[in-house]
């Protein structure tokens, strides 16, 4: 008995259609975590509000150190001479390299 090349083609694109079917809600998963990890930090954000979040350190009225700025704070894993960063205290939001907040901490 010959197999009908017509099925056997048929039998390959279902497996691969259900691959692909299969991949996609993973694609779309990874896709979204990367767009969230790009978001800005907001001022008006509740948790930002909270720690007195300031884009500009110099506007922030609860500063005491002069010299404290996200891009020196050891929860700011940005590059040093980039303008803004991920916050891991914000789940990765992006914050201003020049801003502050309470949570502050110098960089070890
Ligand atoms: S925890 Fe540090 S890096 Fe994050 S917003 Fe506050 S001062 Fe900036």
């Amino acid at each position: 008995m010959t197999r009908d090349p017509s099925q056997s083609s048929r039998r390959r694109f279902i497996k691969i259609s259900t691959a692909a079917l299969a991949a996609a809600p993973l694609a779309n998963v990874l896709l979204s975590g990367a767009a969230q990890a790009a978001e800005t930090l907001s001022e008006s954000d509740p948790t930002a509000t909270a720690l007195g979040y300031k884009a500009d350190a110099t506007k922030a009225p609860k500063r005491t150190d002069k010299t404290a700025f996200c891009n020196n704070c050891n929860l700011f894993s940005g590059k040093a001479d980039a303008a803004d960063g991920p916050c891991s205290i914000f789940g990765g939001k992006l914050v201003n390299a020049k801003g502050w907040c309470t949570a502050w901490v110098k960089k070890a």
